[in-house]
């Protein structure tokens, strides 16, 4: 089966700063993996290169078997068969709620008929009945957090990516939310990135978990991997292992 994500020997830096070793890693079809680590290890950076939001310095990155970063080579944002969560919503605060789902299926020209079947499917999805004429600031963190995820869903995208999307909630929204997300995710069978430095967030979406530490893999396995084979102390620790 081809990879939907191929990340190969890709690095970064920032001046000085090495933020990310040359890094590797696939992605399969319909698979979450959890990109887990603490503050400021490269998480953001490594998935706005996905995005390409930001250019590799060095490596290959390959979604849905086409080349997006390769040497020269760059395919920009817009045209990569991705969508992505941020941990600030960054709705459009001067559209409607139905009007920010609705853009970028627009953008990208999905027929009316079809545009009207998304939009239904999502707001059950998502809980959305009686929110879609109001403006961002007329809902909750919860629920634009609910709004940005169906809005990236919407364009149907082959590979979602997710910078820790419920960061900015309160504690118990936030564990409401990630077992809902995680059922989600199951049901619609999207491969995923999902950033977070949250481990329960991590064992509850997960198929696998990337735990990433000063710029490089320290495991990539499934949850139950790590936490009866950690290989290496500090994810260990991560699994609550004391010495
Ligand atoms: P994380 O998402 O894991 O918290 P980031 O990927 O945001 O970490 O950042 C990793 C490191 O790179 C941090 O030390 C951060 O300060 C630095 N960094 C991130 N973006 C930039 C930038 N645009 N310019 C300079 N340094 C940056
Ligand atoms: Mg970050």
């Amino acid at each position: 089966m081809q990879s939907i994500l191929k990340v190969q020997g890709v690095s970064k830096a920032f001046g000085e700063q090495q933020v990310l070793q040359p890094i590797s890693f696939e992605v399969e079809p319909g698979e979450r993996i959890c990109i887990l680590g603490p503050s400021g290890c490269g998480k953001s950076t490594l998935l706005q290169m996905v995005a390409g939001l930001l250019r590799a310095d060095a490596g290959e990155i390959e979604i849905a078997g086409v080349k997006v970063e390769h040497g020269r080579h760059f395919i920009p944002p817009e045209k990569r068969p991705l969508n992505m969560v941020f941990q600030d919503y960054a709705l459009w605060p001067h559209m409607t709620v139905r009007h920010n789902i609705e853009y970028g299926m627009k953008r990208r020209k999905v027929p009316k008929p079809d545009m009207h079947n998304r939009l239904e499917r999502l707001q059950s999805l998502l809980k959305l009945e009686g929110l879609m004429d109001r403006m961002p600031a007329q809902c909750s963190g919860g629920q634009q957090q609910r709004v940005g995820i169906a809005r990236a869903l919407a364009t149907e995208p082959k590979l979602l990516l997710m910078d820790e999307p419920l960061s900015n909630l309160d504690v118990k929204l936030r564990t409401d939310m990630r077992g809902e997300l995680a059922r989600l995710l199951g049901e619609l069978s999207i491969a995923t990135l999902y950033v977070t430095h949250d481990r329960m967030e991590a064992f509850t979406v997960a198929d696998r978990i990337l735990v990433l530490r000063g710029g490089t893999i320290d495991q990539l396995g499934r949850p139950q991997e790590l936490f009866e084979q950690p290989a290496s102390p500090w994810v260990a620790q991560l699994m609550g292992y004391h010495n």
